[in-house]
């Protein structure tokens, strides 16, 4: 992926505004008071605008610019030159509207942008699905960890280690208290 290349490291935590002033340094990243929006992506006449809620901290900050990005490359720069879009990210989206469909996308995009699961991989020194007390409490206190590594949210950790589990039922960590033997 292109904007990955971007990055000087797949190391975590992966700052998107790095990548995207790297990437295109025409870029303007801000702060606004959006009201109940997240997020919002502005292009105008060849110059683009990424604007992120100033309530948010840093690490939604970083999610919130994932899924900009998002938008970005797969709407602006592919021909809907002129976009305005306002929004919410990472929450729960139940109806079928094209329009849903889209932000889900986006939500996925940042998800994989932020934690590459081959990146992921590296980090798990737990099995994939903790059998015992002590391997649930230590998979636990780890997912905060990771959360805290990859600078995302602490439910899209869980979200992502969820889905590393399902596709590597029979994963075992390599080092770690739970290495395979
Ligand atoms: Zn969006």
């Amino acid at each position: 992926m292109r904007v990955v290349r971007g990055a000087v490291t797949l190391e975590p935590p992966i700052r998107v505004e790095d990548i995207l002033t790297r990437t295109w340094p025409k870029m303007h990243v801000g702060e606004a008071d959006l009201g109940d929006y997240h997020g919002a992506l502005v292009t105008d006449g060849g110059r683009a605008a990424m604007y992120v809620t100033k309530i948010a901290n840093t690490d939604q900050k970083n999610i919130i610019l994932a899924h900009l990005t998002w938008h970005w490359i797969k709407q602006a720069l592919k021909g809907q030159i002129d976009l305005t879009r306002q929004c919410l990210v990472h929450v729960p989206r139940e109806d079928a509207t094209a329009l849903a469909q889209i932000e889900r996308e986006a939500d996925v995009f940042a998800s994989e942008l932020l934690v590459p699961l081959e990146v992921l991989e590296s980090h798990i020194d737990f099995p994939a699905e903790p059998k015992t007390e002590g391997e649930k409490t230590y998979m636990e206190q780890r997912t905060i960890e990771l959360a805290r590594q990859f600078a995302v949210p602490s439910d899209v950790m869980k979200a992502r280690l969820k889905l590393f589990a399902a596709r590597r039922r029979s994963f075992r960590p390599n080092k770690g208290p739970f290495r395979r033997r």
